[in-house]
């Protein structure tokens, strides 16, 4: 594929997710939560768990931003749910690291079958990074609130 197809597709995924989120809304039931913002953006974003011992056996969150922080909080969703805690530490920190221009996403086994792959687009964007990563540096403290217990 040709470089402007690729950008398509991935704008595809993201807008996808922006207009109808995965797993968006405060559930009933959860075990941990963790809230972040983005102020050059003016991103918030709440990430609610539900953890059965090592598992994540739901999560959901509350975004209000822009398609990136909202789109990237949702991708983020689908791609941890039934996962280990410890494994979706790993994985985070996988993921800021590609979204930050330090790692290859082609190079990462473990994101692949994922929609993280539409998100690397912002490393060429510094102003959108953190509409990215925002969703992300939540969850690791919603990780950290749900192991403190
Ligand atoms: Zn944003």
């Amino acid at each position: 594929m040709i470089n402007t197809e690729i950008d398509n597709l991935y704008r595809e995924i993201i807008l996808d997710h922006y207009r109808n989120p995965r797993n968006s809304g405060k559930p009933e039931c959860f075990t941990a939560e963790a809230s972040g913002n983005n102020p050059s953006c003016g991103d918030d974003v709440t990430i609610y768990l539900a953890t059965n011992k090592e598992l994540i056996t739901d999560i959901h969150f509350q975004c209000s931003g822009c398609a990136i922080s909202l789109a990237s909080a949702s991708i983020m969703t689908q791609a941890i749910k039934s996962k280990r805690l410890e494994d979706v530490l790993i994985m985070s920190k996988a993921v800021q690291c590609i979204l930050t221009g330090t790692e290859n996403f082609n190079q990462n086994e473990i994101l692949k079958e994922t929609d993280i792959i539409a998100l690397t687009g912002v490393k060429h964007f510094p102003m959108r990074i953190k509409c990215a990563t925002l969703a992300w540096h939540a969850l690791d403290q919603a990780i950290f609130n749900a192991l403190q217990g």
